[in-house]
């Protein structure tokens, strides 16, 4: 029976998905989304065959960085098919619910009249085909894209799929860190294996001269000052590997805006630091 016996539906595994590795972060603007779709791309170029979804309800982010839009195709089951780009299949909350609109003439929000209730029976019916209803064919990776936060929606999503492990992306700051540290105790109740963090944003490259600034300060360092403790004394503590640092780059995010992400806008480019960065934690 597909009902346990507290009436919950169980958790399962995603069909024709080898592996479920979930990209969180504790807040948003950490550039958990940028750091989810490079590292996803970093697989398909490395042969791995990888999907990314976005379960992002109001904020996804996927399309953009895919440079993908559009109703998804259903097929012969029912099931959503994803949208492709750069070889990587993509599916995205963006995809399915309407999304509000900036009015370009006057660049003014226009108000959602939708009713409050009937859009969270859409939202709990898109997340259900998301997680469910979803034909990736056969995947050796599917990088899921979590809502920032550590509260109810990841939790729901933990109870409906089986999640093979995360990875916790923060920036060097105090107060990210500490959310961090949140993030690793809710994927510790939940019983998902955490896999590492990433540091993102860890340093400035000046682009004329090529020096290295640390802008925010990490405490890893000389620097370390009273308790505060920086990521990597942060992951030795907790048990987990350090996965990385990803530069704060002012391409990353031109790339990210003009839906070409730095592992394919740079695949070409003989030495590039910030590319590399993404493949070295991939
Ligand atoms: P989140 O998913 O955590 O909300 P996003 O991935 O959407 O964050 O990133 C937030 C903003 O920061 C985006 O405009 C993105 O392009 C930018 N950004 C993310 N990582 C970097 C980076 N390493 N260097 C420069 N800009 C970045």
């Amino acid at each position: 029976s597909l009902k346990s016996r507290r009436g919950l539906p169980q958790k399962r595994k995603i069909r024709d998905v080898k592996k479920v590795i979930a990209v969180s972060s504790a807040k948003g603007g950490v550039g958990k989304s940028t750091v989810a779709v490079n590292l996803a791309l970093s697989f398909a170029r490395r042969g791995i065959r990888t999907g990314i979804l976005d379960t992002d309800i109001f904020g996804p982010s996927v399309p953009t960085l895919l440079n993908l839009s559009g109703e998804p195709r259903l097929d012969e089951n029912n099931c959503l098919l994803p949208l492709t780009n750069y070889g990587l299949k993509s599916m995205s909350m963006g995809y399915l619910l309407p999304q509000t609109q900036t009015d370009s003439a006057t660049g003014e929000v226009p108000m959602d009249t939708t009713p409050i209730s009937w859009r969270g029976l859409m939202v709990t019916k898109a997340m259900h085909q998301l997680l469910h209803s979803v034909s990736w064919g056969p995947l050796d990776v599917l990088v899921l894209d979590l809502p920032p936060g550590t509260g109810d929606v990841q939790l729901t999503i933990n109870q409906e799929v089986i999640i093979d492990g995360s990875v916790i992306v923060t920036t060097p700051q105090d107060i990210a860190l500490r959310d961090a540290v949140r993030g690793f105790g809710m994927f510790q109740r939940m019983d998902v294996p955490v896999l590492g963090m990433v540091r993102n944003m860890a340093y400035f490259a000046c682009p004329n001269c090529g020096h290295q600034t640390r802008i925010f300060s990490h405490g890893d360092g000389n620097h370390s000052h009273g308790t505060d403790r920086g990521v990597m004394a942060e992951c030795k503590r907790l048990g987990v590997d350090f996965l990385g640092d990803i530069p704060l780059d002012a391409q990353v995010c031109e790339d990210a805006d003009r839906g070409m992400p730095t592992v394919v806008a740079e695949e070409t480019a003989e030495r590039s630091a910030r590319r590399q960065a993404f493949l070295d934690v991939a």
